[in-house]
């Protein structure tokens, strides 16, 4: 890995001390510490378009965007001075109470983007709690107008919509959400549009969407008493990049017509261009009522959610103060201008980089990657959405074995890709690329090069082989 000469590193000793700290005091998040702790953390230092610098000066490919949120590379020069502007006039005030220019244009700014009809903006700091906005505020909008009994959620298996306890009970990922159980509210679960391995037993090009079908079965089983379908549209990411069959969302949104359900279209992850459209919504020309917004929404640079909402919601929160429609619900941070800045200049950069267009080539280049990893003995399955693609590694490829989750084989192939330059990270044993959408084709390349050879230099010789400690 060759150093960069012109790269800040850290002096050996200080490095040693932060090892040290970080051993006794930092919990990381998903993170199993006895492992964690058995060898010396990766410490990132800088970072420069689609790489990562460490603290001995060795570049990296940033291939998961910093955990799916950076858009347009790192130090990005219109982002840092949005920061630094605003910085000079004021880094917080308040959203309760009072008004942010940042703020106001940056709503307007969402409304015209997204999918016509949602008008307004709830500012939040991050994707957790945009959804429990949403779930609050669909909620609130069937006992505002006179449907109180109307409190349940729909919400697929395998979802993933954050780690607060609203967002967990909406989670159907049992490794993550399991010891919870006892403090969540319920859910009624439909089937997940996963094919590779279909929960229906049904074989994709004869299922009709059996899957969607089953909401519609949810649904009608809980006629009146359901608020809002909760979905990932496209592709349900934490779960392993399970990309939903086309058509999936739509019927979907169909259903929750047919029922008068609201749905709520979490964003979090396939929003800003990551699916080849701004919003994954758009691919199927489905309007969600509610739409949560979050990592990417500041190019990856700072926290910052907003969960935008149609007139309808908005309105049945409408009434004179005792009315009891307010909706209670704010943080501190709400609409933080540093963030709300940040998020401008990210758009800005959308229309001046052409981000969007500049895309297809970059997908049809993963994509070309991808047939080719399909052949792969040790690859069962790739799932491609834009620029979000998973590599399900198994055991057997002919009857879809998965290996032990023990083995740790996902994380084992991550940190192997690691000496030739490449950050990523593993969901169990699919391989996530989700690169900044700023990457080049050279970076396509030599990223997908890297986990085909990582996953030819690993998986082989992982008999009864043990984690080595990289998550
Ligand atoms: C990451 C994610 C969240 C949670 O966002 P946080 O910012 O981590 O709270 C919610 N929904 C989806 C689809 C996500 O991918």
């Amino acid at each position: 890995m060759p150093v960069q000469p012109d790269r800040e590193t850290l002096p050996a000793n200080q490095k040693r001390q932060l090892i040290d700290w970080d051993r006794s005091h930092v919990w990381h998040p998903f993170t199993q510490h006895s492992l964690w702790n058995a060898v010396d953390p990766l410490i990132i230092v800088g970072g420069d378009g689609e790489y990562l610098f460490d603290a001995d000066g060795n570049r990296y490919i940033d291939g998961h965007s910093s955990l799916w949120c950076n858009i347009h590379g790192h130090r990005r020069p219109e982002i840092n001075s949005a920061i630094i502007k605003q910085l000079d006039r004021i880094a917080h005030s308040t959203q309760l109470g009072l008004a942010s220019p940042s703020a106001i244009r940056l709503a307007k700014r969402l409304v015209d983007l997204a999918p016509p009809g949602l008008t307004k903006v709830f500012y939040s700091d991050d994707g957790s709690t945009s959804v429990e906005v949403a779930v609050k505020m669909a909620y609130g909008y069937w006992h505002h107008v006179g449907q109180p009994q109307r409190s349940r959620c729909v919400a697929l298996r395998n979802a993933y919509h954050g780690d607060t306890i609203g967002a967990v009970s909406l989670g159907g990922i049992d490794l993550f959400h399991g010891v919870y159980a006892p403090l969540l509210f319920k859910v009624q679960f439909a089937p997940s549009p996963y094919c590779y391995r279909c929960p229906l037993g049904k074989c994709r090009d004869t299922c009709s969407l059996a899957c969607a079908d089953e909401v519609g079965r949810l649904l009608n089983e809980h006629r009146g008493q359901v608020a809002a379908v909760v979905v990932e549209p496209l592709i349900q990411c934490a779960a392993g990049m399970i990309t939903a069959p086309p058509g999936h969302l739509r019927r979907v949104r169909e259903l929750c017509d047919r029922y008068d359900v609201l749905l709520i279209a979490d964003e979090v992850a396939t929003g800003m261009g990551r699916t080849g459209r701004m919003f994954a919504c758009e691919h199927e020309n489905v309007v969600p009522d509610l739409m949560c917004v979050s990592k990417g929404l500041t190019g990856g640079y700072l926290p910052l959610a907003a969960t935008l909402a149609t007139e309808r919601i908005y309105e049945a929160f409408l009434g004179p103060i005792d009315s009891g429609r307010t909706f209670y619900h704010g943080h501190t941070f709400t609409g933080n201008p540093l963030g709300c800045v940040a998020a401008l200049a990210n758009l800005d950069i959308f229309e001046s980089d052409r981000t969007l267009e500049q895309l297809p080539a970059k997908i049809e280049r993963l994509t070309g990657h991808l047939r080719h990893l399909a052949d792969n003995p040790h690859v069962g399955n790739v799932r491609q959405c834009g620029m979000i693609a998973g590599i399900e590694l198994v055991k057997d490829k002919a009857t879809r074995e998965a290996y032990p989750y023990g083995l740790q084989v996902g994380a084992q192939v991550c940190a192997h890709a690691r000496q030739y330059g490449v950050i990523i990270r593993p969901l169990a044993d699919v391989i996530v690329i989700m690169p900044p959408l700023i990457i080049s084709p050279e970076s396509i390349d030599h990223l997908m090069n890297t986990v085909e050879r990582c996953i030819e230099e690993t998986v082989p010789r992982l008999g009864a082989g043990t984690c080595d400690g990289l998550e």
